[in-house]
């Protein structure tokens, strides 16, 4: 692992030759994700023109928004404008909240049918009353570009190509791209939720042979039922340590191995002390990069790659049906 240390003496008044006390202060190198998504980005956008200058359709999104949560807008936006920008078409399909599951499910059947459109995402959370699974589960799998229907889990956890979840290949893509060893080394990922920590854990687990790009680490998978004793013990031997349980804070310093890559997937609004809401992350992110030898922040970090890697599943799954016209 690369390490940047920073050398400082302790008493620099002093004037004899002799120095008395030293200290070696380390910090811990930011990872970009924004900068990392941008190249991400980049990449998707040369393929995608080479997709349709070779005589292909333009790939084609469709965003489906339930209601009026401002964070589910945002987030939408930020996916339109990403597509937008690497010459993705895409529709924001807009639902009231009443909509019933079965009209939702038969919308979506009918872009599953549809042949000009090869990604379809509906953003989460939906309103209570409809089904968050049965709505995913109902998305075609090959056009399930949040990578969160069985057959596509299925296929990540048996070592096959597929739809990766976004945030999950957003996450191994800023370790392999920061060039962190990773092979043999400890993992702990905290959350195990279906559409996060669990994929996340399997990228880091598996074997690098097999086709999803996995890593090879020995990978240990935290929850709210672990102890914080437990947990600060697992976190301890991690190498890589992946935070994804929304609470912010959960990881401080204590809780980190000297020059450990962490990653803080978590997202939470909170107010600051002027009332304003702002995002923050799982960890103690000040405190933390003491300690770490590599870390993202919170915004900045996770959250862009995975609006770019959902652009690079949009146009897999088009080159992966070329029969749609
Ligand atoms: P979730 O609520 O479905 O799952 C949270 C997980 O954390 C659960 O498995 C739970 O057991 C675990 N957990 C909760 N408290 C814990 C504790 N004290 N100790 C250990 N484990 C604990 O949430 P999710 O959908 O998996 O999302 C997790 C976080 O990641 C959220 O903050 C979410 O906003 C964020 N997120 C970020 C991105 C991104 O692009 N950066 C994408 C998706 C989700």
């Amino acid at each position: 692992m690369l390490r940047r240390w920073v050398v400082s003496f302790i008493n620099p008044s002093h004037t004899n030759r002799t120095f008395h006390t030293s200290k070696l202060l380390r910090t811990a190198q930011i990872i970009d994700g924004k900068k990392i998504a941008g190249d991400i980005l980049n990449e998707v956008k040369q393929s995608v023109e080479s997709w349709v200058q070779a005589g292909n359709r333009r790939p084609k999104l469709v965003a489906i928004l339930v209601g009026h949560n401002p964070a589910s807008k945002t987030y939408v936006s930020n996916k339109v404008k990403a597509a937008k920008s690497v010459g993705i078409d895409s529709e924001t399909i807009l639902c009231s909240t009443d909509i019933t599951q079965v009209s939702l499910v038969e919308r979506i059947q009918s872009y599953n049918t549809d042949p000009s459109i090869d990604g379809i995402l509906v953003q989460l959370p939906l309103p209570k009353g409809l089904d968050e699974k049965k709505i995913c589960h109902s998305i075609s799998p090959s056009k399930d570009v949040d990578g969160f229907h069985s057959e596509n889990i299925g296929n990540l956890s048996s070592d096959k190509s597929g739809i990766i979840p976004a945030t999950a290949l957003g996450v191994r893509e800023l370790i392999v791209r920061t060039k962190i060893d990773t092979f043999g080394k400890n993992a702990v990922v905290i959350g195990r939720s279906k559409h996060v920590g669990l994929p996340i854990a399997l990228l880091l687990h598996a074997d690098g042979n097999g086709e999803t790009g996995a890593l090879d680490m020995t990978t240990t998978i935290c929850h709210r039922h672990t102890s914080h004793m437990d947990l600060q013990k697992f976190t301890l031997l991690a190498d890589v340590l992946v935070a994804a349980a929304g609470v912010p804070g959960l990881i401080t310093k204590e809780m980190v191995k000297p020059g450990a890559c962490v990653i803080d997937v978590g997202i939470t609004r909170v107010k600051d002390a002027q009332g304003k809401f702002k995002l923050t992350g799982d960890v103690d992110f000040n405190g933390v990069k003491e300690i770490a030898g590599f870390i993202t922040p919170v915004p900045g970090g996770v959250g862009p790659m995975t609006v770019a890697i959902l652009m690079k599943n949009t146009l897999f799954a088009a080159q992966h049906n070329p029969k749609r016209t």
